[in-house]
């Protein structure tokens, strides 16, 4: 979906399809160069990292295998509920493999805290996390994110996997959503 469908909805656009995809392959091409003579297994957090991994994924050059978890952060609201819940759990066995957890967005840092234990905690050989986006001024919790594609500020952003109601999803860039959505 492009910009102009979603013009009066949004305040302002904050990363462009065009900056996502170059710090992707910078990325890419860093874990490409971290993990070179190891298996590597990326575990998206649905819903929110379904772009990421597709683009993430398709921007490297090597073997990969690719498992999903499902956990709930946050109802239909824009607040983080510091509740997890697992709603949907991974299909193998993780026992030492190296996993790199791929998310959407790190807010309070809470859901990927308690995401990274327990994965830890299942005998996983590493564990290390790539999230497209981090807000440094919500952290609650000092989580070790190895590959940061950018901070932001603190505002409620859309886009690019993140949703507002479940809607959203589906533009290529991250924007901040416009206040009379919600308020
Ligand atoms: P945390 O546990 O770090 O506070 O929150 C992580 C989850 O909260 C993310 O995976 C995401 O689903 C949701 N979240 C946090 N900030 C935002 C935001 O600005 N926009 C959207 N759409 N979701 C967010």
């Amino acid at each position: 979906m492009d910009l102009e469908s979603v013009k009066s909805e949004i305040e302002k656009v904050i990363i462009t399809e065009e900056q996502l995809q170059t710090r992707l392959k910078e990325i890419a091409k860093q874990i490409d160069n971290d993990y070179v003579g190891k298996e590597l297994l990326l575990i998206g957090v649905l819903k929110g990292a379904i772009m990421v991994m597709a683009d993430l994924t398709r921007h490297m050059n090597r073997h990969v295998e690719i498992d999903w978890m499902a956990v709930s952060s946050y109802g239909s609201g824009t607040k983080s509920s510091g509740v997890v819940r697992i709603l949907k759990d991974l299909d193998r066995d993780i026992t030492g493999k190296n996993v790199l957890i791929i998310e959407d967005i790190v807010d309070t840092g809470l859901t990927l805290d308690w995401l990274s234990n327990n994965l830890k905690s299942r005998g996983a050989g590493s564990v290390e996390i790539m999230t497209v986006l981090r807000k440094p001024e919500s952290a609650v919790v000092k989580v070790d994110v190895k590959y940061v594609g950018f901070d932001i500020p603190k505002d409620f952003v859309i886009g690019y996997g993140l949703d507002f109601n479940e809607k959203y999803r589906n533009l290529p860039f991250i924007a901040v959503l416009a206040k009379h959505m919600y308020e």
